[in-house]
């Protein structure tokens, strides 16, 4: 069976969150498509996005105290990384699998994060007034933004807000004179920014200090005001209530460009992005009549698309979906996650390849 998407029942959102901000500014149709779905991707996550909660996750027990001692962190780290690799088979994913073995970086992450384990002379510092809150949950008087803060530090009138991030904070940049210098990325300022103000809403005090973390234990301050932050939260309400008005007036934002799209796991079900495919070569997925399906005596299996006057090659199916892409002939499908050959229209498919009617 082809995959397919049925009627869209389009829901209101009744909350967004700090982390989701940023991405329904850019394309407030991928949080529709999301919540249609309840959250459930459309198309396989990476390995890495995975991994990511992994590591959150034993960031979270180490900032609660849970986890203490390196035995503690290898005991959990290990049962934390089977139970994923158990659901990752039971999805289908097994090809993912071991992930020490198909993920870059994964000994490298894992030593980096043990480096969030307090020696003993930062537990004795740590002792006295200073409070530590991990995880807790903030949302504002009305309920339309909440969201969890990785950790939150009060000492007397100092209150500092951490989030932590698994992946690089800072992008480079260039000045004016073209010189090159790096940022903390727009996304993760506006997002500690928004926390800072739903703090402030619960418990009337505002932050001192608004930090992100990575996963080499290196800090990065960012910069606020209380206006800024006021204002983000303002945005936020009024960008929340007119996606959630899109739904009766049907005039939908959406945003395809390739920043917006490529990691958007909501592809399959966007309109828009596939009218943009119609025209645009440049993204791992296609879309195109089926005008020949051709099996190979090596067991390659090759499927010609024709969209418009394109004609698109897409390489190295497994010869057991020779019928379910035959019975397509003639007929509109879109495939995703291939991988784009050196030759112009010409594609192979992936361990994540998926295809939707
Ligand atoms: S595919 Fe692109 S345009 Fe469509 S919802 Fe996702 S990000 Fe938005």
């Amino acid at each position: 069976m082809m995959n397919k998407i049925g009627e869209i029942n389009f829901k209101a959102i009744k909350r967004i969150s700090p982390s989701q901000f940023y991405s329904m500014k850019n394309c407030a149709y991928k949080s529709l498509l999301a919540e249609a779905f309840d959250k459930r991707p459309l198309l396989p996550l990476s390995p890495n996005a995975y991994f990511g909660t992994v590591l959150h996750k034993m960031f979270e027990l180490i900032a609660k105290g849970i986890v203490k001692s390196e035995n503690d962190f290898n005991f959990e780290f290990d049962n934390q990384i089977k139970a994923l690799e158990e659901d990752l088979k039971q999805k289908g994913f097994g090809f993912f699998v071991p992930l020490k073995v198909k993920l870059k970086n994964f000994g490298l992450k894992k030593i980096q994060l043990k480096k969030h384990l307090k020696s003993e002379s930062e537990k004795l510092t740590t002792l006295g007034n200073i409070k530590l809150h991990s995880e807790k949950w903030f949302e504002s008087y009305d309920k339309l933004i909440g969201g969890k803060i990785d950790l939150v530090i009060e000492n007397g009138n100092e209150i500092e807000l951490i989030d932590f991030k698994t992946g690089a904070i800072t992008q480079d940049c260039l000045d004016d004179e073209g010189e090159s210098y790096s940022e903390i990325k727009n996304e993760y300022k506006e997002q500690i920014k928004l926390y800072a103000y739903l703090y402030f809403e619960n418990t009337k005090k505002f932050p001192t200090a608004l930090s992100l973390v990575d996963l080499a234990k290196q800090k990065f301050p960012v910069e606020f005001s209380v206006n800024e932050c006021k204002s983000l939260f303002d945005e936020a309400k009024t960008l929340l209530k007119s996606t959630n008005d899109s739904i009766n007036t049907k005039s939908f934002s959406a945003n395809p460009k390739q920043e917006n799209c490529k990691y958007c796991l909501y592809r399959p079900a966007c309109s828009f992005f596939h009218k943009k495919l119609e025209t645009d070569f440049s993204y791992n997925d296609v879309i195109g009549e089926v005008n020949n399906v051709k099996k190979f005596q090596n067991g390659n299996l090759n499927v010609f698309l024709q969209n418009g006057n394109k004609n698109l090659i897409i390489k190295n199916f497994s010869t057991k979906d020779f019928e379910k892409l035959n019975n397509y002939r003639n007929r509109q499908i879109r495939i995703y996650n291939i991988k784009k050959e050196p030759t112009d229209f010409v594609y192979t498919v992936t361990d994540t390849t998926v295809i939707y009617e």
